[in-house]
């Protein structure tokens, strides 16, 4: 396996060591301050989505989003892709969600 941001494998972790913190996607990389991983809430003017992988298509990374609600919800929670770099950059007005109290 190969981190899809750093390129780090098993063979050769980061310099400080490092994990897989979801499929291709080790734990330095999933540390990193506006990281996109898998597992994550993001909410655009449309609602909430939350982040079900990040795929790499001809060397640009997008992650792969299923609206959790908001109005275009109900049209089937059909997953849509977005650019990694566009929801870091906060385009279509995207910020990182933090998840509400589970105890
Ligand atoms: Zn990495
Ligand atoms: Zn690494």
């Amino acid at each position: 396996m190969k981190c899809l941001y750093c390129g780090c494998t098993d063979r050769q972790a980061c310099p400080s060591g490092c994990y897989w913190a979801a499929p291709e996607i080790c734990s330095t990389c999933a540390a990193a301050p506006r990281a996109v991983v898998p597992g994550q809430l993001w909410r655009d003017v449309d609602g909430n989505a939350r982040v079900f992988g990040v795929v790499r298509v001809d060397q640009v990374l997008y992650a792969v989003l299923a609206r959790t609600r908001g109005k275009n919800a109900p049209r089937g929670r059909r997953p849509f892709i977005f650019p990694v770099e566009s929801l870091r950059r906060g385009d279509d007005g995207w910020q990182r969600q933090q998840e509400q109290g589970r105890g």
